[in-house]
């Protein structure tokens, strides 16, 4: 008899949410639509055992609904381990919404996203991402109280980016006392690839201790003002990846170490604030291994956004958020001599722990 072989790619197309590559248990999938405003998006609640499900709203023109739900699938399972291995009583969630930040999000749109986060009843918290700023966290806030990252006259703690932007600062120094022996970046060379909101606090750090850094965006104008401000040079090459350097930091998109670019890298570092930096997270983590490449764990050291917004929920202040971030460079140089210590992945190492942590909460709700 002739056995039919049905293709992965059959497979994912008869089942194309739960069948998923991205899809890791995943607790609940939300889709909104709303025809008037034209708000197309897509919440994803990965794991709410710590609690409910926090994570920023990223607007972005997909270019189709699959990649916007393979991207928030990997963005709220990020979520989870991020809040984990921080220590914060948060689970992990994301949305994505499809469209042109730019062009297409409008106060409407906005305030209809804002009503579908509060009918989930607080199970998801918002906050903002890519495409997204505190005035638009504001906006959200007129319609459900499950929105963090407003603004400081809203009684929030303010734009997430440069508290972000100072726990991978304070990762990326302790990945060089682990690669260098010493955490002084003066003189290094380090690449920061997407000078936006947290890209350009991260270059401010950077030049202020005397790094040469270099800097790469699509945009132009972004590109000019800051190197006017922090004197950082353009890079003007065509494949950055491929450049002599110590530190590379991607913060711009994820998925940037990958089959065509971690073969290409000769960084000695890698450390940045974009989220899913690794394709595949354990091929790439493990080719990133084997080359010697020492690579802090995206998941845990952006994590200063989530602390500062967690201060909303928790109502602790600056103080308290600033030591919560600097523990950031404790925690990446204690999870980078475990691996080195169990002979696994950096990526693993963290992601052992945050798992830990969540399992052992699960353990004592049973
Ligand atoms: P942003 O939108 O302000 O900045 C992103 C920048 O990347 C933009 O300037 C954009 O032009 C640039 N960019 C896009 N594609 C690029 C490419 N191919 N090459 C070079 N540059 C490119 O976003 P952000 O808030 O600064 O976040 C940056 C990254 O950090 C994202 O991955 C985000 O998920 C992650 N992150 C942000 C926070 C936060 O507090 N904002 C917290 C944790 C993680």
């Amino acid at each position: 008899m002739k056995t039919e072989v049905i293709s992965a790619k059959d497979i994912k197309k008869m089942s194309p949410v739960f069948g998923q590559l991205s899809f890791q248990n995943h607790e609940q999938i939300v889709f909104c639509n709303d025809k008037d405003t034209g708000l197309k998006a897509i919440i994803g609640i990965h794991d709410t055992t710590l609690g409910p499900a926090l994570g920023g709203t990223r607007m972005w023109q997909y270019n189709n609904e699959q990649d916007a739900l393979n991207d928030v699938l990997r963005l709220s399972r990020g979520m989870s381990f991020k809040s984990a291995i921080t220590g914060l009583n948060l689970g992990g969630g994301k949305a994505v919404i499809i469209g042109d930040a730019k062009t297409q999000k409008t106060p409407q749109l906005m305030l209809k996203f804002g009503e579908f986060v509060h009918s989930l009843g607080g199970r998801y918290i918002t906050a903002e991402d890519v495409g997204m700023a505190t005035s638009d966290m504001d906006l959200v806030r007129t319609v459900t109280p499950y929105v963090t990252g407003i603004s400081e006259q809203m009684g929030g703690a303010g734009n997430p980016s440069p508290i972000t932007a100072y726990g991978t600062f304070m990762g990326m120094k302790a990945s060089a006392k682990y690669a260098f022996g010493n955490d002084d970046l003066e003189g290094k060379v380090v690449y920061v690839q997407g000078i936006g909101n947290v890209g350009e606090a991260l270059v401010e750090h950077l030049s202020n201790e005397g790094a040469k850094v270099f800097i790469s965006d699509i945009n132009q104008g972004r590109l000019e003002q800051v190197r006017d401000a922090y004197g950082a040079e353009i890079y003007t090459g065509n494949n950055l990846y491929s450049e002599q350097m110590d530190i590379y930091a991607p913060c711009a998109l994820g998925a940037t170490l990958n089959d065509n670019t971690v073969g290409q890298l000769k960084a000695k570092i890698i450390a940045g604030a974009a989220n899913n930096q690794l394709a595949d997270e354990n091929k790439h983590a493990e080719m990133l291994r084997e080359k010697g490449i020492v690579y802090a764990p995206d998941f845990l050291i952006n994590a200063g956004g989530i602390i500062n917004v967690y201060a909303e929920l928790e109502n602790y202040g600056r103080q308290e958020i600033i030591r919560k971030t600097e523990n950031i460079y404790t925690t990446t140089l204690e999870i980078l001599n475990k691996a080195e210590l169990e002979d696994i992945t950096t990526h693993q190492a963290a992601l052992n722990i945050a798992q830990a942590r969540i399992d052992a909460r699960k353990a004592e709700k049973a």
